[in-house]
């Protein structure tokens, strides 16, 4: 049974930043205006994720750990409605804990009417045990530390590539995050050096140059098209930034997708991007984009592995045509 759950634990605890996606995506559930990621050696030994949201009580915690327990999903209507294709819920905080020592501490933020929020605790696990469950004094909100990813489970364990490599996916997660929620602080520290953080109090734009640099942030285009303005297709609206063929001094492409808010890859968003941009880049350059699509509810026939990114629309030449026109006509409004 120990194995089953070692292997279990595997779709959700892959590599570092498979972890550290879960604990961003779970305090942004929690409602957090600030979340702080610090991880060593590119998360293999340490993972540190640290909010101000909701925070949990003694009960709560302990529940939390448990085996295909959530809060978040109240009945089947839930999972009818889409909110499954997040996929596994209810399972990251037990999975990481089966295969590595995870220690919680928590404190219900004051303004929570429902519960004793008068002291915090702090929750071990070890390989999947609880070990301690004591109060703590802690601020409110949630911290949670991962340490010895894989630690029982060496197979797993040697199979993480070196250390940039690791640290390098897991930037690419905090980052999708931190241009999706520009309302929250976010921050990513390796090995005690600070990568980004961004202020939280300001628009896409501003999140963009937290992230990635002035220059980049400044000379990028606004793309805004709704309905009235995109060819018909499965999208509603595409809204993001798109980096000014002139200033392109991008060497490989980079295109940030988000589906209704959440991080994608699209290879169908990537090429029509390229498409829209056509003769205007100077050779080997590509273009640097950041876009957000909305789909209507009901309509997200992404056919889409819920621990992949990778996405796949059924109207591919749709969604193709209306990113293009999207990026064509910001770039047209530039006199590009
Ligand atoms: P899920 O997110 O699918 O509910 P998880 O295993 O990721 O499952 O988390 C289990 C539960 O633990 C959540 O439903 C939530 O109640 C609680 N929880 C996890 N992380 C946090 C956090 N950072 N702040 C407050 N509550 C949290
Ligand atoms: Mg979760």
């Amino acid at each position: 049974e120990a194995t089953v759950e070692r292997i279990a634990a595997g779709e959700v605890a892959e590599r570092p930043a498979s972890v550290v996606k879960e604990l961003v995506e779970n305090s942004l559930d929690a409602d957090a205006s600030r979340v702080e990621v610090a991880v060593e050696r590119g998360g293999k030994d340490g993972i540190r994720v640290a909010d101000d949201g909701i925070g949990m009580t003694e009960d709560e915690v302990r529940r939390a750990v448990e085996e295909h327990t959530t809060s978040k999903i109240s009945g089947i209507d839930d999972l009818e409605s889409g909110v499954a294709t997040l996929g596994f819920r209810g399972e990251a905080l037990h999975a990481i804990g089966a295969v590595s020592r995870l220690t919680i501490t928590t404190h219900p933020r004051a303004d929570r009417a429902d519960v004793d929020a008068a002291r915090g605790t702090e929750l071990r696990i070890e390989g999947g045990e609880v070990t301690s469950v004591e109060p703590a004094g802690c601020p409110e909100g949630t911290a949670i530390e991962v340490e010895d990813l894989f630690f029982n489970v060496p197979a797993r364990r040697k199979y993480l590539k070196q250390d940039g490599t690791e640290f390098a996916h897991v930037n690419t997660v905090v980052t999708s995050y931190a241009l999706a929620n520009p309302d929250v602080a976010v921050s990513l520290t390796h090995d005690g050096r600070e990568t980004f953080a961004t202020t939280g109090q300001g628009d896409r734009r501003a999140a963009v140059m937290s992230v990635y640099g002035r220059e980049v942030a400044q000379s990028m285009v606004d793309v805004e098209a709704d309905g009235e303005s995109l060819p018909d297709g499965p999208l509603a609206g595409v809204s993001g930034l798109v980096s000014h063929p002139e200033t392109t001094r991008s060497t490989r492409e980079y295109c940030s997708t988000y589906v209704n808010g959440r991080y994608v890859t699209a290879t169908a968003v990537r090429d029509a991007v390229i498409e829209a941009y056509g003769h205007q880049l100077a050779p080997d350059r590509y273009p640097f984009a950041v876009l957000f699509l909305d789909v209507p509810a009901g309509d997200v026939d992404v056919n889409v592995h819920p621990r992949k990114l990778e996405v796949r629309f059924a109207d591919e030449e749709g969604v193709r045509e209306q990113i293009r026109t999207a990026v064509e006509s910001a770039l047209l409004e530039e006199g590009l």
